[in-house]
């Protein structure tokens, strides 16, 4: 809304007039104010080609990947700025280790974009770009993850170079490790928490190219004002309370402010409320596989006593002692966990959880010092607790659904940041060819790696997919 214009002393009219020009500017400003809200409540129809819900990094690229192709896209995001929601508290690293071939292709071919960043954004943002900070990646060796057979052979045919480590050779190239066995990972109270299991471990596989993005929420910002760049548009500090339906498709959403927006195509990129979304939508009980919302801790911990990390640091993915580390800036770790058996989930409302850390934080920890000895146990609590939106099998969705115009980017399981990339093109191209007349879910859509030159069947992330046993069941996906 434009203010009153400012009336300079200087300006040639009496004072009379002066103010009744004020006057009339007034009235005028407090009218065009009271339309403005009266039909951005009641009565406006704003129209758009597509409505991303969410502005999170899967929402951001979704919406950036469309505006590409042309649409005429909405983000809109009940919070007050891009990046806010669980993107805000992500750990953002940048690996390869999946357990099923399709999610190593996602992430090697969302590594490029990453790298490039900048051409992948296509334009500058004010406040700079988020960077990829490289540190490599340790995978321990284990029951739980086959010994990384499956992960070797998948590494191999993407042609990712990585090193084979026994007990020893990692000994000497992580001098600050711990090498013995100390799985399967048990709970704190359990008497052989801490204890060795075994003299060595069977060995691990380190990936020189990994590491992680230095600032999730800049990155979503980025995506915004790539988006808007290309006419995008974004919405925020507006909830979304109704998916609004006409003749049998998606109409468009309204909000708690009662404004109702349209558009024949909505796309459920909400996080960890993806299931409420879904519910609002009608949809939910035409999916086979659903999410929910997981509450997780994440602690932030000073570097192992005598480790510069900017030197020695890597990341630690320890299925063995049940936790990951990642170096973080200050010489510091992020510590989470692997999702091991021995952990129950604590399953959350969203919209009401407590977000304070619980005893697994400290567990987490002293798994992590199992391997990292000189490891500080710090008595004062750091570090974040969010959620992931967890799919029944820890792989994502990105499917249409059984109300048409409707479709999904959901189920992250902890592990999609890094995909995002990918994932806004693969939502973006599932839409135009599903809008085109193609029946996804009888033939299912190909599309195109172009960095890893392979073809992704997105049949592979179906809602009305059996539960994939190849799956580790964990934030690993
Ligand atoms: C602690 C933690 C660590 C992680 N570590 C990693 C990692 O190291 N590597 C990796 O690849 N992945 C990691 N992940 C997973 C990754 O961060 C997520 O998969 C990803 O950020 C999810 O993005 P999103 O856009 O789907 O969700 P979000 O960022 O949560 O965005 C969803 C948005 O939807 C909005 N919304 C919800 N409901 C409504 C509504 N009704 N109306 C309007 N707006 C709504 C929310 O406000 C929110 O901003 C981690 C996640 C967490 C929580």
């Amino acid at each position: 809304m434009q203010s009153s214009p400012h009336i300079s002393p200087g300006f040639a009219t009496k004072a009379g007039e002066n103010y009744a020009l004020k006057k009339t500017w007034q009235l005028a400003s407090s009218l065009a104010a009271q339309v403005a809200e009266y039909m951005r409540g009641h009565q406006m129809t704003t129209k758009y080609d597509a409505i991303v819900i969410g502005t999170g990094i899967i929402g951001g690229a979704i919406g950036l990947e469309l505006a590409k192709k042309g649409f005429r896209t909405l983000n809109v995001d009940r919070l007050p700025a891009a990046g806010y929601g669980s993107t805000s508290n992500t750990c953002a690293i940048i690996r390869f280790h999946y357990s099923t071939a399709e999610g190593v292709a996602m992430a090697r071919e969302s590594y490029f974009h990453w790298l490039d960043w900048p051409k992948y954004v296509g334009h500058p943002d004010e406040r700079g770009l988020a960077r990829y900070v490289n540190t490599g990646c340790l995978v321990i060796k284990e029951e739980g993850n086959c010994f990384l057979e499956h992960v070797i052979v998948h590494l191999e045919e993407l042609g990712v170079a990585y090193d084979e480590l026994g007990a020893e050779k990692l000994a000497a190239f992580l001098p600050y490790v711990d090498c013995r066995q100390f799985g399967p990972p048990v709970s704190a109270d359990d008497p052989r928490f801490g204890e060795p299991t075994g003299e060595a471990i069977a060995g691990a596989i380190y990936i020189p190219e990994s590491g992680y993005i230095n600032d999730p929420q800049l990155a979503c910002h980025n995506l915004q004002r790539g988006c808007e760049a290309r006419g995008g548009t974004f919405r925020f500090n507006s909830d979304v309370v109704e998916i609004l339906r006409e003749d049998g498709r998606v109409a468009g959403i309204k909000l708690a402010d009662g404004a109702r927006i349209d558009a024949p195509i909505v796309v459920n990129a909400a996080g960890p409320h993806s299931f409420k979304i879904n519910q609002m939508a009608g949809v939910e009980d035409g999916m086979r596989i659903k999410t929910r919302a997981l509450k997780k801790e994440v602690a932030h911990v000073p570097a192992p006593v005598g480790v510069d990390l900017e030197v020695q640091g890597t990341i630690i993915t320890d299925g063995d002692t049940g936790s990951y580390a990642r170096p973080e800036v200050g010489n510091h770790f992020l510590v989470g966990s692997l999702d091991p058996r021995c952990d129950s989930h604590e399953w959350v409302d969203p919209d009401a959880y407590d977000q304070n850390f619980t005893g697994l934080w400290r567990t987490q920890v002293m798994r992590s010092a199992q391997r990292l000895p000189a490891l500080p146990i710090p008595g004062q609590h750091s570090g974040v607790v969010d959620l992931y939106d967890v799919s029944d099998d820890w792989l994502p969705i990105y499917d249409v659904s059984d109300l048409p115009g409707f479709y999904m980017a959901v189920g992250t399981s902890g592990s999609q940041f890094k995909n995002a990339p990918v994932v806004g093109k693969l939502m973006a191209e599932l839409i135009t060819k599903v809008e085109a007349g193609q029946n996804h879910d009888c033939e299912p859509v190909q599309f195109d790696l172009k960095y890893t030159r392979r073809v992704c069947d997105i049949g592979f992330f179906s809602r009305l997919r059996e539960l994939n046993s190849e799956s580790s069941y964990s934030v690993i996906g």
